[in-house]
């Protein structure tokens, strides 16, 4: 089963969480037991799991990503998004979920944030689904 998530982001560099989106896609599935990958089919842009209590968190995350990979500096890649590149590198472009009882089995402060490193932009997150 796979389902698309469209999120539209507004700034250079920003999270969004997406924990509910996804959640939604699981409960409509009827799935009970299985895994979730989310997938993000974008070169700069990635996913995160982390805190989503204190939205300082994702502020510092973006700040000191920012910090080591600044925007402007001596890349190679001319398109003006060398940084943008590696901070989706870094970051990664996939986390995967256990669903137990048709919820996504996140600690207790934990959510999905996609991340955004080269917006404002459409973007596309993939939801895998398999029950077992
Ligand atoms: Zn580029």
């Amino acid at each position: 089963m796979l389902k698309t998530i469209s999120v539209r982001t507004s700034r250079r560099m920003e999270t969004v969480d997406i924990t509910e989106l996804i959640q939604e896609e699981v409960s409509r599935s009827g799935i009970d037991e299985g895994i979730c990958i989310c997938y993000v089919p974008h070169t700069t842009a990635g996913i995160i799991i982390n805190e989503g209590a204190d939205p300082a968190v994702c502020e510092d995350i973006l700040d000191k990503l920012e910090q080591v990979i600044p925007r402007r500096g001596s890349y190679k890649h001319l398109e003006g998004n060398a940084d943008s590149h590696i901070k989706s590198a870094i970051v990664g472009s996939s986390v995967t979920v256990i669903i137990e009882r048709g919820r996504l089995l996140l600690g207790t402060w934990q959510k999905i944030f996609f991340c955004e490193f080269d917006g404002p932009r459409t973007r596309k997150v993939y939801v895998k689904l398999i029950k077992g």
